[in-house]
């Protein structure tokens, strides 16, 4: 009955980990969001937008206050110019804005080269577009091998797929390894996609890189990004790309006939978010900071060696060899018996590395990493 395209891909492994973890009344480490309130000003420009009859369908790419507002906020921290015009799509979440770019530009058969670790959504964006996606591990340290990732652009490849900062890894691009991509990216004639959705979720003095902001690399860039991480607010669903005019013109009709537009009400609030002082975004990351450093701690101590992330909300944790299981073993084990809901780390890689590896977030409250770490002690690795 279903088709064949649906057959690529199985239900989110992270979102199913939710499900465990209410099920078992476990600490939900699993999926990226917060446990605690959105920013008051937010809430109650939702509320005040409501109240104010902004409920009907907006213009199918989005509110023109909102979209005004993106191309200032590009500008002024991405170092990206765009006309709101044109070049601005407000989409359901980045998670839309991704799988409509997808849609826009690949045709069967195209190559999508893919950094790994990579979020779990990028493998059915490609299938359902029928894109071959190519995947590029990152060495131990999270650098770019060169040469492999040389090798993985050809005459079929359309496209690249970068995520900075990183989920799972943490990792965020510098400005070095951007330019290798960008010149490649150029060389081929391929489009770079870029989702950015952690961009002011960034520590240790880490700066984020937009790679559309590289020369020549404007016009061939689809940045994508959304109001879901950066203002604790996932449940809205306002995400945007910003893209040059004809991919712009590709990637509005997807988004159209797929969702015709995003929340009208909740895109009248976002206009207020992107009015934030710049103190909302450093006592943002300072606040994840102390998350990760706790986080972090725990981990280490309850034997699941992990390294510090630059960036994002997340950490990649090992599997200590000692418990003879594989992630899907552990995950479920950490789960049910420790009361812990983490990630496989398979499902953020192709080869067997995430076999090893759990991914946790520490998008909550501090009681309840609290809470984690005194559990995780329990374990005895
Ligand atoms: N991109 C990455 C890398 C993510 O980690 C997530 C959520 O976890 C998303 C996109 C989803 O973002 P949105 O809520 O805007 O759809």
């Amino acid at each position: 009955m279903l088709s064949r395209r649906t057959g690529f891909f199985v239900e989110s492994v992270i979102r199913d980990m939710t499900r465990l973890s209410l099920k078992h009344n476990a600490i939900n480490l699993a999926q990226g969001f917060p446990d605690f309130p959105a920013p008051e000003e937010i809430k109650r420009a939702g509320a005040a937008a409501i109240m104010d009859d902004h409920n009907q369908y907006s213009i199918t790419w989005g509110a023109k206050e909102l979209r005004d507002e993106i191309s200032r906020k590009a500008r002024e921290y991405n170092k990206i110019e765009s006309d709101p015009e044109s070049e601005i799509t407000i989409t359901c979440g980045s998670t839309e804005a991704m799988m409509a770019s997808v849609l826009a530009v690949i045709n069967e058969g195209d190559e999508v080269v893919v950094f790994e670790p990579f979020y779990e959504n990028y493998g059915p964006d490609a299938a359902v577009s029928g894109a071959v996606p190519r995947f590029v591990p990152l060495d131990d340290e999270l650098n770019i091998d060169e040469g492999a990732l040389v090798s993985a652009f050809n005459k079929k490849t359309k496209m690249l797929i970068l995520n900075t900062p990183n989920n799972p890894s943490g990792k965020v691009f510098t400005k070095d390894e951007m330019k290798l991509i960008a010149d490649l990216c150029v060389d081929h004639d391929v489009i770079a996609v870029t989702d950015e959705i952690y961009e002011y979720i960034l520590y240790d003095g880490k700066k984020h890189i937009s790679i559309g902001s590289l020369d020549e690399m404007r016009d061939r860039t689809i940045t994508i990004s959304g109001f879901s991480k950066t203002y604790s607010v996932t449940g809205w669903r306002i995400g945007y790309a910003i893209a040059e005019k004809n991919l712009t013109s590709g990637i509005r009709k997807v988004h159209d006939f797929l969702t015709v537009g995003a929340p009208a009400p909740l895109q009248h609030a976002c206009v207020s978010a992107l009015r934030m002082p710049d103190s909302y975004y450093s006592d943002l990351a300072r606040m994840y900071d102390g998350k990760r450093r706790l986080l972090h701690k725990a981990l280490n101590d309850a034997g699941l060696k992990c390294r510090m992330p630059d960036g994002a909300y997340y950490i990649l944790a090992d599997i200590p060899e000692d418990a003879g299981m594989d992630d899907m073993e552990f995950a479920k084990y950490l789960v049910s018996e420790v009361g812990v809901a983490s990630v496989p780390g398979s499902s953020f890689y192709k080869s067997e590395v995430g076999r090893h590896k759990l991914r946790f977030t520490f998008s909550k409250k501090e009681e309840t990493l609290l809470e984690a770490a005194r559990r995780l002690g329990n374990l005895g690795f």
